[in-house]
């Protein structure tokens, strides 16, 4: 026992501190009744709070609400104002019951408003999440909570929690929603939906559709449905009564505990009721039903991309999940290496360079972890560190020891390697050599690996004249050895024939995408265009490109350019400025006769461009939405502002192909 006493008392040091306090309370519960009027944002609150084991009461609120009263045990007292929030002082630890009154109006939505992070009211929706604060909150432990909503009688008012009634008498919707497992503070939605359900082996699923959407209900039953079913049997059961789909009147994609909450416009899209609410779905049980102790990193958002995302390109077939793994090693090597960051410092996506490391690099450091420990252990890995911190908060640390437990081995070196650090292994072939034996042929390879400290797992693919083998070598030294015999010629060799790896692809393995010139911070823009509009939507549109502020210049295109290149100009200013360049338009757009083009290549220099041309301002105005969201391509054409074609343009079979020769 004395010896798990250190490592006890590390976990205690960096535990937040309101984890400890949370440990020591029990949860601080809220009843709360609220009213509001929609169309003008006008809410009343009456919120009673029941705390202990403290003995002061601080807490946050919104901007917009007002303290009308506070009463405490039945006497009525006043909030103190205090640094950001207010406090109330209690006589001591006990058990006490403090009854706030509210008011306010939540801000109400403008027209044309971009998605804003806090809520706002409307006719067409009610965005409240909890992070706003709009009942006292004190962010020191979970809460439990019973939150009853009234809202005018068209329109339907839903929130986190179970739905435990509901009605509606005269002009008004009354519902009720229970949260007994203490967790995060209630978040609230309402609009003028209407609301279809499906009961699912006790579980209750609503859409809450804006009307025009109705007719996709069924069809987002059926999905989430079946996700839940899916992840029910991978992980274990689905930690709440209800899941929701609701139609956001914002551009959003959200996830809360048992609830998704989604922009309109995106609802009727494919990808939103597959791979999106397949994602949103998981989230229940990664990162809402175990919570993220961001003091370690967040595993959360790989782990869904991971099981989500990934695993449905997987029921594809290999090839397809193969090509995402070798898309997330091409956003990679797209990173500029000032702005890696070991995964474990991933907290939350804020721009693209961030989503490659927690999403990507670490749904990559999943596969590779299966592939190390097996299936079986992996998913019974998944099982354990569920059922131990269902309902609680967990960290890196905590998924890694529950890995250990089902692999029946130590896997710190693999968690540190692969998160700790910055950076990935780089991979060369040096010498080979095929020898003809008496009765076969023996093989033999140098693996180089400059960077010092890395252990892996490294697929072999041996072709002889006679067929292939599947040879799998574990690197861990700058310079591996390894030979092979076969009876019959051998006749070449591919290491990570299937990108199984993840690892830095080598230059001549990457043809450029989008993101090797809009992630870079080095990128020079150059407007190739004296018209004074398209130069106007142009800066636009590279400022919604770059990851980074767009730096522009105007350059002499014949000088030689080593810097990465964002070109952005008119159709017919293209022919000339690209033979300045030294490029041509690849033969592959050539058949296309579109409107609008994006395309990459890489410059004399070596460095990437990024070409983007249209015919005129008003058709590069169309791709300030659409354009963005094509990073990880290699071109995009549009017709229409749509996009009529993309792809990444075919890899090479790179370095580590060894042509032996044989035949
Ligand atoms: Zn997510």
């Amino acid at each position: 026992m004395t010896k798990l006493l250190p490592k006890l008392f590390a976990l205690l040091l960096i535990l937040p501190s309101g984890m400890l306090a949370a440990q020591a309370a029990p949860p601080t519960s809220h009843d709360i009744e609220l009213t509001l009027s929609p169309a003008s944002g006008a809410i009343e609150i009456r919120d009673r709070v029941v705390v202990a084991g403290r003995d002061r009461f601080v807490f946050i609120l919104a901007p917009w609400i007002a303290i009308d009263r506070v009463t405490l045990d039945g006497t009525a007292v006043s909030a103190q104002r205090q640094d950001r929030g207010y406090v109330v002082e209690l006589p001591d630890s006990g058990r006490h019951e403090i009854r706030f009154e509210l008011k306010g109006r939540l801000p109400v939505r403008g027209t044309g408003q971009a998605a804003p992070a806090h809520g706002s009211s409307g006719s067409d929706g009610t965005y409240l999440p909890a992070g706003d604060a709009w009942i006292p909150h004190d962010w020191s432990g979970p809460v439990e909570y019973r939150l009853a909503v009234r809202v005018p009688a068209n329109q339907r008012a839903v929130a986190t929690g179970k739905l435990v009634t509901e009605s509606t008498e005269d002009d008004t919707y009354l519902a009720t929603f229970e949260a007994g497992q203490a967790g995060e503070p209630p978040s609230l939605f309402a609009g003028p939906y209407q609301v279809n359900e499906r009961r699912v082996n006790g579980l209750r699923l609503r859409t809450y559709f804006h009307a025009d959407l109705v007719g996709m209900a069924d069809t987002y039953l059926d999905a989430a449905a079946n996700y839940i079913q899916r992840y029910d049997n991978v992980i274990g059961a689905y930690p709440y009564d209800d899941f929701h789909v609701i139609s956001a009147p914002l551009p959003v994609g959200l996830g809360f505990p048992n609830l998704t909450y989604v922009g309109r416009q995106v609802i009727p899209l494919p990808f939103m009721r597959g791979r999106s609410l397949a994602h949103e779905v998981l989230h229940n049980w990664w990162g809402n039903g175990v919570a993220v102790d961001y003091a370690d990193g967040n595993w959360a958002e790989g782990l869904t991309t991971f099981m989500a995302d990934y695993a449905l390109e997987q029921d594809k077939g290999e090839a397809a999940a193969r090509s995402m793994r070798i898309r997330w090693l091409r956003d990679y090597a797209a990173l500029p290496a000032d702005r890696d960051q070991p995964a474990r410092a991933f907290k939350s996506k804020h721009h693209q360079a961030s989503q490659v490391i927690g999403y990507n690099k670490v749904a990559f450091v999943f596969h590779m972890l299966t592939l190390e420990i097996g299936q079986p252990a992996f998913d019974a890995g998944l099982r354990l560190f569920w059922e131990r911190h269902r309902y609680g908060v967990a960290g890196w640390s905590e998924l890694q020891a529950a890995f250990e437990q089902s692999a029946g081995r130590e896997l710190d070196w693999f968690f540190r390697q692969w998160l700790d650090r910055r950076g990935a292994p780089r991979l060369n072939l040096g010498a080979h050599r095929v020898e003809q034996l008496e009765d076969g042929f023996r093989t033999s390879v140098e693996i180089l690996q400059p960077v010092s400290g890395y252990r892996f797992r490294l697929p072999v693919l041996l072709q002889t004249v006679d067929g292939h083998e599947r040879h799998e070598i574990t690197v861990s030294e700058n310079l591996t050895r390894v030979e092979w015999v076969t009876s019959s010629k051998p006749r070449s060799l591919h290491f990570d024939p299937d990108s199984d790896l993840f690892r830095l692809l080598q230059r001549d393995e990457t043809p450029p995408i989008l993101r090797d010139v809009t992630l870079n911070p080095k990128t020079v823009t150059m407007i190739g265009s004296t018209d004074t509009e398209f130069d106007r939507v142009a800066r636009d549109l590279a400022a919604r490109l770059m990851d980074v502020e767009a730096r522009f210049e105007t350059l002499d295109l014949r000088r030689g350019i080593d810097l990465p290149l964002l070109l952005i100009t008119t159709s017919d200013d293209l022919a000339p400025q690209l033979a300045q360049l030294k490029l041509e338009r690849p033969t592959e757009l050539a058949a296309l006769g579109t409107s609008a083009a994006a395309w990459t290549a890489r410059l004399e220099s070596g460095a990437p461009v990024l070409v983007i041309s249209a015919d005129d301002a008003a058709t590069l105005q169309t791709l300030l939405r659409p354009l963005p969201h094509y990073g990880g391509q290699s071109y995009v054409l549009f017709e229409a502002g749509r996009a009529a074609s993309r792809g990444i343009w075919p890899v090479t079979r790179g370095p580590l192909y060894l042509d032996l020769g044989g035949s």
